[in-house]
């Protein structure tokens, strides 16, 4: 491909467009870098480096060389470069020399994905010499394979999820293993985030003791996705100091980022609805119908997966029209396919059989797929990191490619669509992980105690210094028993399967189609309220179903074959208790501030039925259990006065507009926390009352959607102020008149969107903001007193 080809295709693309819409924001053209090249270290021993060369490697990156060079010389080590820049490497190089040095040395890999794990034990297989014998041990493994590779693999390759659950528990068993343990690789690293990555920072740990347990003092080498500080994270995650390789040396193409912001729907709706914008799903259908026309291979990212379907649906529907042969040629792919079902879409589209392929951020890690001449993202992925990945499956060395970014109707996405630089300009975010999370810390102490008696000596490497009032829980609670040595498990059972580690609250919910027994997918235990409640419409692969029963005991949700001319969207009450307030700012002016833990009790009450103009039909109501999350929220409360205008600094609020205005005001914030969080919306929720319980004023509550936290709503309360300030902004420069998806709508709301007031919205967080910048220094309330309401 010649370097103006990105360009071609952007005018292929907005040739589409109709005369009246002017949907491109703006274009960035990321120049080409050339690559800088390192001679292969002269440790490597010469048959890999002949290896590597049949494998098309004929000579190394340099960053590759520097990472490999440091964990050689027992450094642990992350190296955080771009997608395609050949981070493997780094690692495979000083694994294999140690293991062809050492016969009896191993090394562990461990991926947050099954995919890309199959990817790097392919790669091994293929590198190493054959007494290596790199073998899986994942669920997948056969039961009567396990032993063999507990026996004789000396690289084997898991996910932190059977490391939890099948490698530390019974650890006697791999003792061979463990002693001459030497490598454990981390890939894509920055995955481990939120509450999955808190519990994988202590799962690395208890790997760390008990491989020194048998003598053993492996080095770390964590590869990562470009984020802003990944020393820092590495050695969060690690509990290990690591040192960071991140300058990347490998030759990038041109690359054109084009940001797209689709127009506001022009059929005139009736009933006061709000007007729309057209889905960015069905934005990037047409934008990937113009791409596989013009012959470019493509791939769709898309927020969800009904998103997912129905945009590889439009295309084709759209492809039909102009060549049956190239409807043929996209699909749909998400996480919740079986198995057999991804591989057969992962094989067309390596072949080349498939030109489009429209996927969910399942397809983010884990696939190399190479040589596609344009990205679309559908929808800000929730972190620049993420964003950079998706747009790096874009074009390969030398050749120029094409990024369009499209915005779903989201306030975060407004913004960035009209702030380029915060998304192309500014660094990527660094991981919010959380191991001193008291939430994780108990059950993962009690799961350590259970491998190898807990002593005074092994807490501060494995649980910092939270350990010890989380362990006096444990006892009191009669988990774990004190003795003079130390701290023990006494039961029978194991805790491991009670524990898990990445935060989904339990067993996943089938989702099943009672005529047939057909399995159709899985759907998370917390989400299974909203999204297969009695009566919910729900896609699989393009064919819409209606779910008939819930059972919540059974995990299980049976379907039938169905496509009303209705969709359904839940209506969920929630409240928020505060159980202690751990800080609390007090602004002159009437503002307050606080932080701390939180009850969020959530109860699905009914769902309302839509035509397809968006007009509700009517509601229809639901006898679900409610849910009860412990968790962490930042809250802000404005005093009476400070509403009502009576205090210097505001024009006030009529009182009837407040709810709206606070409500409105609530949900762009939520909108907007991804940007100073790496969380997305999804993992964040928000309460607002005209007069809370605990702070006796009108307040608005972010939390954290996970037990116990993540360190979202906390990243929020050190940076209310540049975030109350760029959801103001996101909110203005949305042109709407009342209110859209764009600004203050969300697509989560229990309450149907009602009520909000945008004007008012802005008016609120003028006085919030006016208190925040006003006083240079806030009062810090003492909080003995507000914490015995609890
Ligand atoms: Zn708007
Ligand atoms: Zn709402």
């Amino acid at each position: 491909m010649n370097r103006g080809h990105a360009r071609d295709l952007l005018d292929q693309v907005l040739g589409g467009v109709t005369a009246n819409e002017d949907p491109l924001r703006h274009v960035a053209t990321l120049p080409a870098r050339d690559g800088e090249h390192a001679d292969w270290p002269t440790w490597v021993p010469d048959p890999l480096v002949e290896r590597l060369r049949e494998s098309g490697i004929d000579r190394p990156w340099a960053h590759q060389v520097a990472a490999a060079d440091l964990a050689r010389a027992g450094q642990h080590v992350v190296i955080a470069t771009g997608t395609a820049s050949g981070k493997s490497l780094a690692y495979q190089l000083p694994v294999l020399a140690g293991l062809s040095e050492d016969p009896r040395a191993t090394a562990l890999y461990l991926s947050p994905t099954k995919a890309l794990g199959a990817d790097q034990l392919r790669a091994a297989v293929e590198l190493s010499e054959r007494d290596v014998r790199p073998a899986a041990y994942d669920g997948d493994t056969p039961q009567e394979d396990r032993e063999w590779v507990r026996a004789h693999s000396r690289w084997v390759f898991t996910n932190p999820d059977m490391l939890h659950l099948g490698v530390l528990p019974r650890h006697q068993r791999w003792a061979r293993f463990l002693r001459r343990l030497s490598f454990v690789v981390v890939d894509e690293c920055h995955t481990y985030r939120g509450l999955f990555g808190s519990h994988v920072a202590v799962v690395l740990r208890r790997l760390s003791r008990i491989a020194a347990r048998y003598g053993a003092s492996p080095v770390f080498v964590l590869a990562s996705a470009t984020s802003a500080d990944p020393q820092e994270s590495a050695t969060r995650l690690t509990g290990r100091e690591c040192v960071a390789v991140d300058r990347d040396t490998a030759p990038r193409g041109e690359r054109v980022v084009a940001l797209w912001e689709p127009p506001l729907s022009s059929d005139g709706e009736t009933g006061g609805a709000a007007p729309s914008r057209r889905s960015a799903g069905a934005e990037a259908a047409r934008i990937l119908t113009d791409l596989v026309v013009a012959g470019a291979r493509t791939l769709v990212f898309v927020r969800s997966r009904v998103g997912a379907e129905l945009a590889s649906l439009h295309a084709r529907d759209a492809l039909a029209e102009v060549d049956a042969g190239l409807a043929e040629r996209v699909a749909a792919y998400r996480s919740g396919y079986l198995p057999e079902e991804r591989r057969e879409l992962e094989g067309a589209l390596a072949s080349g059989e498939l030109l489009g392929l429209a996927t969910t951020s399942a397809l983010e890690l884990g696939i190399d797929i190479a040589g596609l001449d344009a990205v679309v993202v559908a929808g800000y992925p929730g972190t620049r990191a993420s964003f950079w990945q998706q747009a790096g499956r874009a074009g390969r060395a030398g050749q120029s490619s094409l990024v369009v970014f499209v915005a779903r109707d989201d306030p975060m996405d407004t913004y960035l669509v009209h702030h380029p630089e915060a998304l192309l300009g500014a660094p990527v975010e660094s991981t919010v992980l959380d191991p001193a999370n008291p939430h994780v810390l108990a059950p993962q102490l009690a799961c350590a105690a259970a491998e190898l008696p807990l002593t005074p000596d092994c807490l501060p490497a494995l649980a910092g210094g939270q350990a010890e009032t989380v362990l006096a829980g444990l006892v009191e609670a009669g988990v774990v028993r004190r003795r003079p040595t130390g701290w023990y498990w006494t039961h029978r059972e194991r805790p491991h399967d009670q524990v898990d580690i990445r935060g989904s609250g339990g067993e996943q919910v089938v989702v099943v189609e009672g005529d047939t027994g057909r399995l159709l997918g899985t759907v998370a235990p917390e989400t299974a309220c909203s999204s297969v409640h009695p009566g919910a419409v729900y896609l699989h692969r393009g064919e819409s179903f209606v779910v008939d029963e819930l059972d919540l005991d059974e995990h299980l949700a049976l379907v039938h074959a169905e496509a009303p001319d209705w969709s359904t969207f839940p209506r969920t009450a929630t409240d928020v208790v505060v159980v202690e307030e751990e800080r609390r700012l007090e602004y002159p002016g009437g503002l307050t501030v606080g932080f701390g833990q939180v009850d969020v009790i959530s109860q699905v009450v009914g769902y309302l039925r839509r035509g397809p103009s968006g007009a509700v039909l009517d509601q229809v109501p639901l006898d679900l259990p409610s849910r009860t999350l412990r968790t962490r929220a930042v809250w802000y409360s404005l005093s009476e006065d400070l509403v009502r205008g009576v205090a210097p600094g505001g024009a006030g609020l009529d009182p009837a507009r407040v709810p709206g205005a606070l409500h409105a005001a609530e949900h762009a914030a939520i909108g907007l926390l991804p940007l100073f969080a790496t969380c997305d919306r999804w993992d964040i929720g928000g309460v607002s009352t005209v007069v809370h319980e605990h702070t006796g004023e009108a307040t608005v509550f972010v939390h954290d959607g996970h037990p116990g936290g993540a360190g979202f709503a906390e990243r929020g309360f050190s940076a209310l102020m540049p975030w109350l300030a760029a959801t103001r902004e996101a909110i203005t420069s949305c042109e709407c008149s009342a209110g859209c998806p764009s600004c203050v709508q969300s697509p989560k709301c229990g309450n149907g969107n009602e009520p909000l007031d945008k004007a008012g919205a802005v008016v609120v967080l003028d006085l919030v903001l006016s208190c925040l910048r006003r006083s240079g220094s806030p009062l810090v309330a003492p909080l003995a007193a507000a914490n015995e309401g609890g």
